[in-house]
């Protein structure tokens, strides 16, 4: 049986009362596992370089194997861009060749960088129009119930490319999830940790990494969904937000 263990923190008051978002995460593990990761997670949203939390949830939920998807990890290719403003243009470009109107990229974009600070969770915009598309303001929506099915051959899969670090860990099962959906078209995102300054683009075959999409030290972080127009969005969500995924990753091939 496998357990889907969520952590939201934020600073202030809770969330639904209008804390700041300070950290949040999203795994699917083992019954022995769950103790010693909502000990990680607390240290997460205490120690947060966003700033300590004082509201913090962590909820552990059993999953039944049976409504369990899985689909394929994203393979990554690295992008060139020396700083954040080369990246932000390169990543409407790659946005635009991967099916979202110009228009809709650049609107998307300025919805973005016009919030007030960080989302617990993503925008849905349509990729043709740029318009909103969900009504959650400023929670947005939070995709869960997900995580890889071996955590060690995922281990290896990206050390075998150079990475490590729990934000690419973390990002690309989230984003190979969200590309699986039925209705998305790419998705945008910049972390809102103040240090790390990377970011990507992920199509539905390809997850597009930019070392920088923000400026070193901003805490303003974000995620778009861009949506195919005509989608059913309440099925989207529901599978964004409920549906348990697991994402298979390729065993790396021993020389
Ligand atoms: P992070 O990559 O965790 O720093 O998150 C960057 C931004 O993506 C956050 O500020 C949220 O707006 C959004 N986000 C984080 N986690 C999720 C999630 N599970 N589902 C949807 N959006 C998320």
């Amino acid at each position: 049986m496998l357990y889907s263990v969520r952590m939201r923190a934020a600073q202030g008051a809770p969330h639904e009362q209008g804390g700041r978002h300070i950290s949040g995460a999203e795994r699917l593990v083992c019954r022995q596992e769950v103790a010693g990761l909502t000990q990680t997670m607390l240290e997460r949203a205490f120690f947060h370089s966003r700033g300590e939390a004082d509201f913090i949830n962590i909820t552990v939920e059993a999953i039944a194997p049976e409504t369990i998807q899985t689909v394929p990890i994203l393979p990554v290719t690295e992008m060139e861009a020396p700083d954040y403003e080369a990246g932000r243009g390169a990543a409407q470009i790659v946005l635009a060749a991967v099916g979202v109107n110009p228009a809709a990229a650049a609107e998307g974009f300025a919805q973005l960088l016009a919030l007030p600070d960080s989302m617990r969770g993503a925008m849905l915009i349509c990729a043709q129009t740029g318009k909103r598309l969900d009504t959650s303001g400023m929670r947005g929506v939070r995709v869960s119930r997900m995580d890889v099915d071996n955590e060690a051959v995922y281990t290896e899969w990206l050390a075998k490319q150079g990475f490590s670090g729990i934000h690419i860990r973390e990002a690309l099962v989230l984003a190979s999830k969200v590309a699986a959906a039925h209705g998305i078209v790419a998705e945008l995102c910049w972390s809102d940790d103040p240090e790390y300054t990377a970011g990507y683009v992920a199509s539905s075959c390809t997850y597009f990494r930019f070392a920088h999409l923000k400026p070193q030290g901003c805490t303003q972080g974000g995620r778009l969904f861009f949506v195919r127009p005509g989608s059913d969005i309440e099925a989207l969500q529901e599978y964004l937000t409920r549906q348990p995924v697991l994402v298979v990753v390729p065993e790396v091939v021993k020389q």
